[in-house]
């Protein structure tokens, strides 16, 4: 419970990222108020693809600028971005272009890696606490590559979780269905990623730290924030739309995408993009599987989940308010037929998220440069869910003024 040493925060955002602060934060003896303008969970963390995926691969590389023409004209690719949005996103791609030179690569890759070295132990911890470890599945993940070639061409990521000591096992055509028998016999080859383990219903996790946030003593305001302030005597305010105002000695803004805007309110704008990405949930699938399956050719990923078979995945640049363009998850569909040959496509829904993308693939886990007492979590891309753990403990020791357990320099909010 809170006690008179620890004071309070408030939290904007119950994404993943926003709830499991909250909860670390109230378990460990501050009074916190959790702020969202809906109800938990129901962002981009309502629909993800449930992978605890530990595996860290920056967005950009030396070659990427390669890819843009075939990204310009494919729709059906792994990454489009419409053509209507490409005047919008350029300075924010030019910087993604930047972050792929060797020199950075490297120091982003060492960022990664670090979370992720910690990140599943960190996961186990944050479940046991809010009692619920059954959320997570012991199976890990299956990469698959239906052809030699496509297994050559990400050589170079298994030779990354090497340098990292990651722990895969390469497998053979021969071996693959011994570990789920539903995929296709036409596969070349399989990489098993123990440690990438899933969690059942992503959007129930955070509806569970939420509640777990709760039960501790935290209280849910719900409204949107519209800025921060501080006042001579040091206390800073969340302000919210509707007139409201949340007093704290401490504030995390983990609004996802949205943090863009409190930031730039706050004078200290963050290159935030939307990579848009799709799912379909396929409530009666005709299969059951174990191991949730990534094709890294196609970018996308199928998970058993608690409510069926989710396929999802791929990127869309197009910005917040574009309306969904669902032929994409359609060929998702499509491929997950082909190296699922019994997946049936029956009682289906569609869903489009925003992962708050930042140029340089890594997260800002940090306190403002401009206002002291205010901390940022936001920017997780493609490993929210994976890095949500890691992420609050990390806030919860910079709120208390005590060491991290890794170096924060790299997630910094000044390195933009
Ligand atoms: C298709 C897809 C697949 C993915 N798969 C994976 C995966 O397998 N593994 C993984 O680790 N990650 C995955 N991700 C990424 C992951 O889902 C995100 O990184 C993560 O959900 C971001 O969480 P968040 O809490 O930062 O944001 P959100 O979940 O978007 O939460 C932000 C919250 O802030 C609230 N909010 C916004 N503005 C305000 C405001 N002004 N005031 C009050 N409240 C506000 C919103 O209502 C929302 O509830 C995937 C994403 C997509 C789209």
């Amino acid at each position: 419970m809170a006690n008179e040493t620890n004071g309070t925060v408030a939290v904007v955002g119950a994404g993943v990222v926003g709830a499991s602060i909250a909860f670390e934060l109230q378990r460990r003896g501050f009074q916190v108020t959790l702020i969202d303008k809906g109800e938990p969970g129901r962002g981009t963390s309502y629909g993800n693809m449930a992978s605890i995926a530990l595996d860290f691969a920056a967005g950009s590389g030396p070659s990427t600028w390669k890819k843009l023409p075939r990204w310009l004209i494919d729709p059906e690719g792994p990454v489009w971005l419409r053509p209507s949005y490409a005047p919008k996103i350029l300075p924010w791609f030019l910087r993604f272009l930047a972050a792929g030179r060797p020199a950075r690569l490297r120091e982003i890759e060492d960022a990664g890696m670090s979370l992720s070295k910690i990140a599943l132990a960190d996961f186990r911890a944050m479940l046991d606490a809010a009692g619920a470890p059954e959320m997570m599945t012991e199976e890990g993940c299956l990469a698959i590559y239906e052809t030699e070639a496509e297994f050559d061409a990400d050589r170079g990521h298994l030779e990354l979780m090497r340098r990292y000591g990651m722990e895969f096992e390469v497998l053979s055509n021969g071996a693959i269905q011994h570990y789920e028998p539903t995929l296709s016999p036409k596969i070349a080859r399989a990489v098993l990623l123990p440690d990438n383990k899933s969690i059942r219903d992503p959007y129930r996790l955070v509806v569970k730290l939420a509640d777990a946030a709760r039960a501790a003593g935290a209280t849910f305001v719900s409204g949107q924030a519209k800025t921060v302030e501080r006042k001579a005597d040091g206390k800073t305010s969340v302000l919210l739309e509707n007139g409201g105002r949340v007093e704290a000695d401490n504030i995390v803004l983990a609004a996802g995408v949205h943090t863009r805007f409190l930031a730039e309110r706050l004078g200290e704008p963050i290159p935030l993009e939307t990579e848009r990405g799709y799912h379909t949930q396929i409530m009666q699938p005709g299969i059951s599987m174990r191991y949730s399956v990534i094709w890294p050719h196609r970018a996308f990923m199928v998970t058993p989940t608690a409510g069926g078979i989710r396929v999802g995945g791929n990127v869309e640049l197009a910005g917040l308010t574009a309306a969904p363009d669902f032929r994409r998850p359609r060929v998702l569909v499509r491929h997950a037929q082909r190296i699922l040959p019994g997946l049936k496509v029956q009682d289906t829904s569609e869903w489009m998220g925003h992962r708050p993308a930042l140029p340089d693939t890594i997260p800002i886990i940090s306190p403002s440069s401009k206002m002291p007492g205010v901390f940022y979590a936001t920017g997780h891309g493609h490993l929210g869910l994976t890095y949500s753990a890691t992420t609050a403990r990390l806030i919860a020791h910079m709120v208390a003024g005590d060491r991290t357990p890794v170096d924060i320099k790299p997630f910094r909010i000044d390195r933009f």
